[in-house]
């Protein structure tokens, strides 16, 4: 059965951005820790834009849907489990880096970055970012601030 707010979603963000099919839904419930409990979303959704997220947290706020936000999903701590329900929010297409500024030791990326993307963007201007490859800039950085501080290399 599809939900209203399914249906909204998808009014909204378009088709392919919201999944519901249980056997994709099921491969975003966990991250890396396998001994964390983690419950099943209800839907996946994908935005591709600022905008999109704003949609999304407008149409879950109406309808009292759990949000539980996800980037790679390398996450040792089960911080990025899914509950029973929510929507998981699947930041991998906003991967692009705005703006790089060497002077400033400034990055100001999406949330989707891979941090492996981020380090070769900066990596032509001298300057390091340091953590996980595989991970996405939004779990250490999208909590506080998009605008993502590098480090001089030299
Ligand atoms: C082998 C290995 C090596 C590692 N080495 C390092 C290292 O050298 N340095 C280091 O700092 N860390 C390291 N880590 C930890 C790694 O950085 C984390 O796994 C990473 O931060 C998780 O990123 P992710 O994109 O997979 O986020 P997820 O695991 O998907 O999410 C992590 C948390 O961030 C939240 N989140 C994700 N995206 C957003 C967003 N856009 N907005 C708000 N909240 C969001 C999630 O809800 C969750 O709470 C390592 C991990 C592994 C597995």
């Amino acid at each position: 059965m599809t939900t209203a707010w399914v249906t909204e979603l998808r009014d909204a963000l378009g088709a392919d951005s919201v999944l519901t099919d249980p056997d994709v839904t099921a491969s975003y419930a966990r991250d890396q820790a396998m001994l964390a409990p983690a419950g099943t979303p209800a839907a996946v959704v994908l935005p591709w834009s600022t905008d999109d997220v704003v949609d999304v947290m407008q149409i879950a706020s109406r309808y009292g849907v759990p949000v539980v936000p996800r980037g790679a999903g390398s996450g040792l701590a089960g911080a990025s489990n899914a509950v029973d329900g929510a929507i998981t929010l699947v930041m991998t297409r906003m991967d692009a880096v705005l703006e790089v500024a060497p002077a400033d030791r400034l990055a100001v990326v999406q949330p989707g970055v891979v941090n492996k993307s981020l380090r070769d963007a900066v990596a032509g201007a001298g300057l390091f970012y340091p953590p996980d490859p595989p991970a996405t800039t939004g779990a250490p950085s999208a909590a506080t601030s998009p605008r993502t501080p590098v480090v001089c290399a030299a």
